[in-house]
């Protein structure tokens, strides 16, 4: 079928919006017509060529929208049914038998890698030409989307469906990065590093949700750290005007936080992170460095009990979280809707630039 997708030419191109061909889905795979789609930094990584994927490619991971038609063999959904779209995962790995398909052994070829089916096929043509897809399983900075049962969650009605795609990679990441690989506990204390964009939200909202009592936002914004507040920041620390973990420690008595979660990517942040730990705390490492970034601890930091752990989507099974943030958005406790601004699909720069400029949280693709 003919769609419009944005293509990115080459790494470091612009997106262009282009007519081009999606296969029909096949016996396991379920095409979307999309609704809204969420603009994650992860996408502009992969359109400046920093992350092993494959020009001319369509990205795109935050995608929401309705059911068109599905494959012989599907049966969690059927048309008509509202969806949000997440990563892909291939099910039968150590970690996916396990119940943690993050870490699964296919991720970076599903994922990034193959651009287009877990066989390698494309999804996508125009005339000859081969675009390539199947990125995180979905590509769906595009009108449809072909997608699987492996990373499809279906979704109730009565919320809008425009708005729902970025809970499958930024409200999953920062959310279930707080609920499942922290465990943050009722009366714990936790310090987000660049918790000011939507995954550093997502964790706020949900440590509140956690009964957290000490929610400390570190940034160098002050103006941005003010918007967090809304969402259950209790505490902000400007770390370009003092030392953050000094006054960490000030704020919790002089222990330390018994969490944290390093969203920038940074190695002097992480440091950062894990020096403001109290004894036997966790530090949870978000932020995705370029392959080969190195990071310097104290030995001694470490030998106290603490934890430094990696956290992709917040090892979430998608189907399992969604669903409960839902409950929790209808229930006032996640107002994730308060991050979001949105674009028309074909303004799809426009929102690109925003982002970078820091002028919104989210950006969200209306089609
Ligand atoms: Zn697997
Ligand atoms: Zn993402």
């Amino acid at each position: 079928m003919k769609i419009k997708a944005a293509v990115v030419r080459e790494p470091g191109s612009p997106f262009v919006i282009e007519e081009l061909e999606l296969d029909d889905p096949r016996d396991n795979e379920i095409l979307v017509r999309m609704a809204g789609c969420g603009l994650c930094s992860t996408d502009l990584t992969a359109q400046h060529g920093h992350l092993p994927v494959k020009f001319p490619g369509v990205f795109g991971h935050e995608g929401s929208g309705i059911v068109e038609k599905v494959g012989s063999m599907v049966s969690m959904v059927k048309p008509g049914d509202h969806v949000a779209m997440s990563y892909t995962s291939c099910g039968g790995c150590n970690s996916c038998t396990k119940g943690h398909p993050t870490h699964c052994d296919s991720f970076f070829p599903f994922n990034f890698l193959l651009g287009g089916r877990p066989d390698g096929s494309p999804t996508m043509h125009k005339g000859d030409e081969t675009i390539y897809g199947g990125f995180f399983g979905q590509s769906s900075f595009a009108t449809y989307a072909l997608a699987t049962e492996r990373n499809i969650v279906k979704v109730p009605e009565d919320v809008p469906i425009e708005m729902l795609g970025p809970l499958g990679c930024a409200l999953q990441t920062g959310a279930g990065g707080v609920f499942y690989s922290l465990e943050v506990k009722f009366g714990s204390s936790i310090a987000i590093f660049g918790g000011t964009g939507s995954v550093g939200i997502s964790a706020i909202m949900a440590a509140a949700v956690s009964g957290a009592t000490k929610i400390i936002v570190v940034s160098r914004n002050d103006e941005k750290m003010k918007r967090t507040e809304q969402f259950g920041a209790t505490h902000f620390v400007n770390s370009g005007k003092c030392d953050p973990v000094e006054e960490i420690k000030k704020i919790t008595g002089g222990v330390g936080v018994d969490y944290s979660m390093e969203c920038t990517a940074r190695p002097e942040i992480l440091r950062q992170a894990v020096d403001c730990l109290a004894m036997g705390g966790k530090c949870g490492l978000v932020g995705a460095a370029p392959m080969g970034t190195e990071v310097s601890l104290d030995m001694q930091t470490l030998l106290d009990g603490r934890t430094v752990m990696g956290i992709v989507e917040g090892d979430a099974v998608s189907s399992i979280l969604i669903p409960k943030l839902i409950e929790l958005y209808k229930q006032g406790r996640m107002p994730f809707d308060k991050m979001i601004d949105y674009y028309s699909f074909e303004d799809i720069n426009k929102a690109v630039e925003d982002m970078q400029a820091g002028k919104v949280i989210k950006a969200v693709l209306k089609f």
